[in-house]
Order: C-alpha cells, then sequence, then structure tokens
C-alpha cells in the first residue's frame, strides 16, 4: 500500500496535510517544513500519481479516502514506534525523534506484531493510537 510513500519527507506533507482539513496550499507546506515550493509540488504531484491526494496547481491539496487510510497508518506506526521507545527508557522527545527517523523503513505487518507485544496500547507519547482489525481483532 505505501510502496510510492516510502520517504521521510512524504510521510510529514500527508500527516500534515491530514492534520489541516479541508486541505493546505503548497506555501503552507513549504513554510511548515523550510523546503521551498517547488519541492513540495513535486511531491504532491507523485502522492497525487499514486492515489493519495487531490491536488491541482494553485488549489489546496487534500486527502483522497485511500490517502486518509494510509495516514491513520502511519500515524498508527509512528506511535507505536515513539511507544515501543519510550518502553524501552527513551524520553518523550527521544523517542518521537526516533521513530520518525525509521519509521518509513517498518512495514505493517512488524508493527502490527509491535502492537501486540505491547498489549495493543491506546495512548503513547505522541497520541492516541487507533487499532487496526486485522491487528488486533477488535476495533
Ligand atoms: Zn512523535
Ligand atoms: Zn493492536
Amino acid at each position: 500500500m505505501s510502496t510510492r510513500v516510502n520517504t521521510p519527507q512524504k510521510i510529514r506533507f500527508l500527516k500534515f496535510i491530514y492534520s489541516h482539513d479541508p486541505g493546505v496550499k503548497p506555501g503552507e507546506i513549504a513554510d511548515e517544513f523550510g523546503v521551498r515550493t517547488s519541492t513540495v509540488t513535486r511531491t504532491l504531484h507523485e502522492l497525487k500519481d499514486a492515489g493519495y491526494i487531490w491536488y491541482d496547481p494553485y488549489r489546496k491539496a487534500s486527502l483522497t479516502d485511500a490517502g486518509e487510510e494510509l495516514t491513520r497508518f502511519l500515524l498508527r506506526r509512528h506511535r507505536i514506534l515513539s511507544l515501543m521507545f519510550t518502553r524501552a527508557g527513551l524520553s518523550e522527545k527521544d523517542a518521537c525523534t526516533q521513530a520518525e527517523k525509521i519509521e518509513h523503513l517498518v512495514p505493517k505487518n512488524h508493527i502490527d506484531q509491535i502492537c501486540r507485544s505491547l498489549g495493543h496500547p491506546c495512548k503513547g507519547a505522541c497520541g492516541v493510537i487507533e487499532h487496526d482489525p486485522a491487528c488486533c481483532g477488535v476495533m
């Protein structure tokens, strides 16, 4: 599902769009992350081609259903990994930073395994953790 969302930058952009319903302009993303607008628009086109966002030049970018589903997974993945690190003794800030560095490399089946080993937690240092029925068997 996330084969084309394999960079920390795409993940950051998707999370940012997700938290800014009903959409954001490329310039807002550029300001938020300190990157050039041309870099943002190129990445937005890639995300659009992958079917995760609606986007046209000079319009706001917003998530498609597939993009929203993906981003919910991205948030869950980040929060599970971050919680794993805090349980291992890292500070919340360090846990969040380290999770951001590696999260794009960790596949869903491993996240489900970690979620299970942590007892399907509902909350981590980085926020509420949603559960995937495929992982937990219940919502
Ligand atoms: Zn975090
Ligand atoms: Zn779970």
